[in-house]
């Protein structure tokens, strides 16, 4: 379509003056602009444009939902530290901190490449999206950039434009939606159809453009009369045409409808003062218009988690054409286009984006437990599995006793209600009831029910049979980590018992172990706090007692175990066997790479032979195989062969610089999938157990160079168990 013509800074800034009045505020905002269009100057976009021209709408199209000044500022300084000499710390000392955190919010969540392939990796990334995003205006700013860059799509290639359009439907209008800003979302709908389907696009639009007269004369008519109505009634009232977005009708024809029904539907808006006013006009309509059986729907006395309230109906309506009708107060409205967004428009300035962020920490309720549940364990499956289960399928709603709205995942019980209320609520469950009848603790809840949990001091806390009973993993993880800790005194007695016993079978002095200058450098070499975890990790299997007397034997005589293995005899090679492991003097043994030490392609490796199981493969350097020598047998990769490996990192950071964004970053730079990630230790230092999926080694090498080229990476390892 059309270039969008030059935008001018004065335009900003009246659509800015209109609604921000604060003159040191105003002041501010010229500033970003002097300071991002003096840095820009020169650089031109592929649209062919000054590239000031970018920011400069992407802080417009802010106005449009009355942004405060600092994200403005943030909108005009967006690209500067990317793409300018420009430096974060300079915009902290101009600017301040909050702006300086918002610019740096975007510039990281730019570089993620969010290339979509299935459906799980589509839930992650806006996981990642989300979780990421510290501050709501990071999200809001992202989406107008976003906005402004589909609006000059066409300059970009093809391929560009069908991935750019693809991601914009798969991770931000999902999150547009969640927050409610329905302005920006419908536009993004939009253009990412013309992208995508331009086709289907077109096709629509011209339909669309044919009965163009006819639809605008008959909602006329019909706006008429309703209007005649409410001002016989003395309801005062606004009444709007409304048109639907292209990317609605689109969805509703791949549902099996035809356009022709679609036509059909003619869709009204009526704007009222207040809620009563509301109900009163929709009995004034049902009452004169027939009104189409369960199409009637009640969103002002159970709004959706959005924050949308209205009431909607159908009727038959003039010359017996079907209008669609939403009743809403002007309030309402306004929520309904902008959202979490809704705040600036009408809180007071100081408070707005504070109340926002207690509102968008109530939207994303959902995306936040994921991410605290990635803290604690969780399998690759079944954390792909709770975004799914939680955000994306059916939820219900149910009520505290005071009427407060707390959504959750359908199936959920009184166990899952307790703990998203608070663990403590939990822990102290002794019962519950369900509109005013005592349910088992299993009970199913259903949208609407009343819940209500008895809490006891002298409760003698959760039982193991409520994991099985829990629907959401938040509630499962909070209970298996309580019994984690209880459990804890029993695995140090077990993790004692067992290295004791090793060291009995190995007869090693366990008087010499426990000295204290021994304890002392194994901790150190262990990577463990005190002598109790060393037991705790014995007893969870992180690792073998065998590794603790390993360890210790190499603290005390460092050697070095590299066994020269002559590179011959591989007929695998010569046969072009595609395996990607080659055995020496065999062709037919199964080798299975060792879930220990995971190697990859390009690692030296040696093999294990099993009693039954082929031979497992394993890094020379893993220390579960070290005094295992007569059943060890050489083997070669066969580099014929490309596929990705996984394995595993333990990466310790500063945990003041959210490092997680910038790992993941790396990691698709350097073409690495991240499979899992677990935050296994959160202190000063930060440490994260990572599996990756990469090619081989030097692709593996060259990431955690990258990595520890970052200054706040501490360190990176490979995970042996
Ligand atoms: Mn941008």
């Amino acid at each position: 379509m059309s270039k969008i013509g030059i935008t001018k800074f004065e335009e900003l800034y009246d659509s800015v003056k209109k609604y921000i009045k604060d003159e040191n505020e105003l002041e501010l905002i010229k500033k970003s602009y002097e300071t991002a269009s003096s840095f820009h100057l020169g650089a031109i976009r592929k649209s062919g444009e000054p590239y000031i021209q970018h920011p400069l709408n992407v802080a417009m199209i802010l106005t449009g939902i009355y942004a405060d000044y600092e994200t403005i500022c943030a909108a005009l300084l967006h690209d500067t530290v990317e793409d300018t000499s420009l430096t974060l710390d300079d915009i902290e000392k101009e600017f301040g901190k909050t702006i300086a955190i918002l610019v740096d919010g975007v510039t990281k969540i730019n570089k993620i490449n969010f290339s979509t392939d299935n459906e799980a990796t589509i839930a992650y990334h806006r996981k990642i999206f989300v979780g990421l995003s510290e501050d709501v205006r990071v999200i809001i700013l992202k989406l107008a950039d976003r906005l402004h860059n589909m609006r000059t799509l066409w300059a970009l290639s093809e391929e560009k434009k069908k991935k750019n359009a693809k991601e914009t439907l798969e991770i931000l209008t999902p999150i547009a939606h969640r927050l409610g800003i329905h302005k920006i979302k419908s536009e993004l709908e939009d253009l990412s159809l013309r992208y995508l389907k331009p086709d289907a696009f077109y096709s629509i639009v011209e339909k669309l453009n044919q009965t163009k007269l006819e639809r605008e004369k008959n909602v006329q008519d019909m706006m008429n009369e309703v209007s005649e109505m409410l001002k016989e009634h003395g309801i005062r009232h606004e009444i709007k045409g409304r048109a639907k977005s292209i990317y609605s009708i689109y969805n509703k024809m791949n549902k099996g409808k035809t356009f022709n029904e679609l036509f059909d539907l003619l869709a009204l808006r009526v704007l009222v003062d207040t809620e009563q006013d509301c109900y009163m006009v929709l009995g004034l309509i049902h009452s004169k218009y027939r009104p189409i059986p369960k199409r009637f729907k009640d969103y002002i006395s159970r709004p959706k988690t959005n924050m949308y309230q209205s009431l909607h109906t159908t009727v038959f309506g003039i010359d017996g054409y079907q209008f669609e009708i939403q009743i809403r107060t002007y309030d309402m409205d306004k929520i309904a286009e902008y959202g979490i967004a809704s705040h600036w428009s009408y809180k007071e300035h100081t408070q707005a984006s504070k109340s926002m962020q207690n509102a968008m920490e109530q939207k994303l309720q959902f995306f936040r437990n994921i991410i605290e549940l990635q803290e604690e364990k969780t399998s690759a499956e079944e954390f792909v599995n709770t975004v799914t289960e939680e955000v994306l399928k059916a939820n219900i709603y149910v009520f505290t006793p005071k009427g407060d709205v707390i959504e959750l995942p359908k199936d959920s019980t009184p166990i899952d209600f307790a703990y998203r209320v608070h663990t403590e609520v939990g822990e102290k469950m002794v019962g519950a009831m369900v509109n005013n009848m005592i349910v088992p603790l299993d009970y199913k809840l259903k949208s609407n029910d009343i819940v209500k949990i008895n809490t006891s001091n002298l409760s003698t806390g959760p039982s193991k049979e409520w994991i099985n009973m829990a629907k959401t993993s938040h509630a499962k993880s909070k209970i298996k980590n309580y019994f984690f800790k209880k459990d804890k005194i029993e695995y140090i007695k077990l993790g004692e018992e067992e290295l004791k016993k090793e060291f009995r079978r190995k007869k090693i002095s366990w008087n010499e172990f426990i000295k204290e200058d021994n304890i002392k450098k194994l901790l150190d070499a262990l990577k463990e706090k005190e002598l109790n975890d060393i037991y705790i990790s014995v007893a969870t299997n992180k690792y073998t007692p065998n590794h603790v007397i390993h360890t210790m034997e190499n603290m005390n005589s460092p050697k070095t175990n590299d066994i020269e293995i002559p590179k011959n005899n591989f007929i695998n090679k010569e046969l072009g066997i595609k395996n990607d492991i080659m055995i020496e003097g065999s062709d037919d043994i199964k080798a299975n790479i060792a879930s220990c030490c995971k190697p990859i392609m390009g690692d030296d490796i040696i093999g294990y032979i099993t009693k039954g199981n082929g031979v497992s493969v394993h890094r020379k350097k893993c220390h579960n195989i070290l005094d295992l020598d007569e059943r060890l047998i050489n083997v070669a990769w066969n580099t014929e062969i490309s596929k990705k490996y996984p394995t595993e990192l333990i990466i310790e950071a500063d945990n003041s610089k959210n490092p997680l964004i910038d790992i993941i970053t790396k990691a698709a730079n350097n073409g690495i999938n991240i499979d899992n990630i677990n935050t296994i230790n959160r202190s000063i230092t930060i440490t994260y157990e990572v599996t990756v999926l990469v090619n081989n080694k030097e692709t593996l090498d060259k990431f955690i160079q990258d990595l520890e080229n970052l200054t706040f990476i501490k360190k990176v390892d490979r995970l042996i168990k």
